[in-house]
C-alpha cells in the first residue's frame, strides 16, 4: 500500500512541477489550485480517507501526505505572489489614474523656519494691536525711496545696491517693506498701527550673512502724542516675548532717512547674559533691529498732518531672528531647500 502511494506521489510531483511552470495568469493559476488542492483532488481525497487506514500506517501515511501538501502550496503561493505582481504592474502601465489601486506612500513636510518665526512674531504685534497689511514686492522708485524721504542723490538708490527692472526706470524690486508703511498711509486715515512683512531684494554678494533677497518685518504706528518712550517700550515687550525672558537692551542713535530720530536697538545676548559667546561675538550685546520716530516730511508726503500726528517704526531682518532662534550659522541654509536642514524643524 505504502510503495503504491509512493510511487502514485512521484508521478504527482512531477505532474505538479510541469504544471506550476505553464500558470501565466490568474485563471491558470485557479486551475491549478482547484486540480490540485480543490475538493476533488488527490490530496484531499487521500485525507479524507487516512482514517480508513490501519493505525500502523496511518502516522506514515499522514506524513507523506503533509509533504505533499507543503509542496504544492509552496508552488501555488509562489507563482501566486510572481503574477500578482505582474498584474499589478501591468495595471500601472495601463492605467496610471486607476483610482481602486492602492496608493502611494508621500512625505508630509514641515513647515519652513521663516515661517515659524515669521508667525511667532507676528502674534506677538498681533497682541499689541498692530495688524498685517499686505504690499507688492515690484515698486516704484516714488514708494521705495521718494515718499521715504530718500533724496535723488542717496547711495542706496545707486543701481548698485538696488534691482531695477527693465518694465520702465521706476520700477524696481523693493528694497524694505516701508513702501507697504506707506500705501497703507494713503489708503488708512490715523490712528493706525500696521505691520508689513516679506521678502525684500538688495544687490548684495552672497556670503553665509547676506543674500541678494532677504525677509524683513516692520511696524508702523501713526496716533496722537505718540513718543520715543512708547516706541522703547512696544520694542522691549516685543523682545521680551520673542526671547522669552526679561533682557536688557540699549538704545544707540543711527541714521535712517525716513525716520528722526532714529535708533539701534541692541539686547543684552540672551544666550551668554552679556558675559560674551560665539553668538554675540563676544561682544555680549546683539544688534536687533532699527527704529525711530517717523520723520514728518514722510507723514507729509502721504497727505498726514505731522503737526496733529506722531508715527514711529521699526524694521527687523527676519533671518536674523530666525538664526538667533535656532541658532543656525548660516544664512544660506534657509535657501537650498536641503531636506536635511527642513526636516529638523
Ligand atoms: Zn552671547
Amino acid at each position: 500500500m505504502l510503495d503504491t502511494l509512493e510511487n502514485t506521489i512521484d508521478r504527482l510531483r512531477k505532474e505538479i512541477e510541469s504544471d506550476s511552470s505553464q500558470i501565466t495568469d490568474s485563471k491558470s493559476l485557479e486551475a491549478f489550485r482547484i486540480k490540485f488542492m480543490g475538493e476533488k483532488s488527490f490530496l484531499i481525497n487521500e485525507q479524507k480517507n487516512l482514517k480508513n487506514i490501519s493505525q500502523d500506517e496511518r502516522p506514515k501515511y499522514g506524513k507523506i501526505l503533509n509533504e505533499l501538501k507543503i509542496f504544492i502550496t509552496s508552488k501555488f503561493e509562489e507563482k501566486k505572489s510572481l503574477i500578482e505582481s505582474e498584474e499589478l504592474e501591468k495595471k500601472l502601465k495601463e492605467n496610471a489614474k486607476d483610482s481602486t489601486l492602492p496608493g502611494l506612500p508621500f512625505e508630509i513636510g514641515s513647515e519652513h523656519p521663516l515661517s515659524i518665526v515669521t508667525k511667532d512674531i507676528i502674534e506677538i504685534f498681533n497682541g499689541m494691536g498692530f495688524s498685517v497689511v499686505e504690499g507688492s514686492e515690484v515698486e516704484t522708485d516714488f514708494y521705495n525711496f521718494t515718499a521715504l524721504n530718500t533724496p535723488e542723490d542717496h547711495p542706496a538708490r545707486d543701481e548698485q545696491d538696488t534691482f531695477y527692472t527693465n518694465v520702465g526706470p521706476q520700477i524696481l524690486l523693493r528694497s524694505h517693506t516701508s513702501t507697504v508703511q506707506i500705501r497703507a498711509m494713503e489708503k488708512m486715515k490715523p490712528p493706525l498701527r500696521v505691520l508689513a512683512h516679506g521678502r525684500v531684494y538688495r544687490n548684495e554678494e552672497i556670503n553665509a550673512r547676506k543674500m541678494p533677497f532677504f525677509h524683513q518685518l516692520e511696524i508702523l504706528a501713526v496716533e496722537k502724542n505718540l513718543n520715543f518712550g512708547n516706541m522703547k517700550w512696544v520694542l522691549n515687550e516685543f523682545i521680551k516675548k520673542f526671547f522669552g525672558k526679561e533682557i536688557k537692551t540699549r538704545f544707540r542713535p543711527d541714521f535712517f532717512p525716513f525716520t528722526e530720530p532714529s535708533a539701534e536697538l541692541d539686547a543684552q545676548c540672551p544666550f551668554c547674559d552679556g558675559a560674551g559667546c560665539l553668538t554675540c561675538g563676544n561682544r555680549g550685546w546683539l544688534e536687533l533691529l532699527g527704529c525711530g520716530m517717523v520723520d514728518p516730511n514722510v507723514l507729509k508726503s502721504v497727505g498726514i498732518n505731522p503737526d496733529e500726528y506722531i508715527g514711529f517704526a521699526a524694521g527687523l531682518g527676519l533671518e536674523r531672528f530666525t538664526m538667533l532662534k535656532y541658532r543656525i550659522p548660516d544664512i544660506r541654509y534657509f535657501f537650498t531647500g536641503d531636506l536635511r536642514f527642513l526636516k529638523q524643524f
